[in-house]
């Protein structure tokens, strides 16, 4: 299925695409914001993708996420991919899930040691969320939103 949004077969609000990688808005937010981010190539779940592949796509998230967290003025991002049926997952196309979350309004509460993960989706109307992508897409051209470490390079 997402193949044939990779394709431009299938409509998408799209936030960012390169050779490897596709962000895009999710139909069915959770939050106002919800991205997924893809490999381009069809992989079903995490461990059919390469090394080359996986840096390729992972060195996007944290401009993708500091967009996202910027544009939506949320206090903090959630990251998370369902791996395999057992799971949860539904669509069998590698995602992360990038859900923007306000203060007071947590995707993930604690009790103890009793730790509850809720997600109610909602459905984003087209028009909404590619108002939404415009937005994530400003900030990502802003480029000074990564601060970064240089890190060292293998
Ligand atoms: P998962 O349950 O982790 O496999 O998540 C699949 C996600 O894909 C769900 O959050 C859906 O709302 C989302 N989704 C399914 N089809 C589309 C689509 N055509 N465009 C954008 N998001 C989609």
């Amino acid at each position: 299925m997402f193949c044939a949004i990779v394709a431009g077969r299938a409509p998408a609000s799209i936030v960012y695409r390169d050779r490897a990688t596709l962000a895009f808005m999710d139909v069915n937010p959770v939050r106002p914001g919800h991205l997924l981010v893809i490999p381009a190539a069809h992989r079903a779940q995490i461990w059919e993708l390469g090394e080359v592949e996986s840096a390729a796509v992972y060195r996007r998230l944290p401009a993708l996420v500091s967009a996202l967290k910027a544009a939506m003025t949320a206090d903090a991002v959630t990251i998370f991919s369902l791996n395999g049926r057992a799971a949860g997952q539904t669509v069998f196309h590698l995602h992360f899930h990038l859900v923007p979350v306000l203060a007071g309004d947590p995707l993930l509460r604690r009790r103890g040691r009793r730790v509850t993960f809720r997600l109610v989706q909602g459905r984003g109307a087209r028009a909404e969320l590619d108002a939404l992508a415009d937005r994530i897409r400003a900030r990502l051209a802003d480029g000074a939103l990564v601060s970064g470490h240089a890190g060292s390079t293998p």
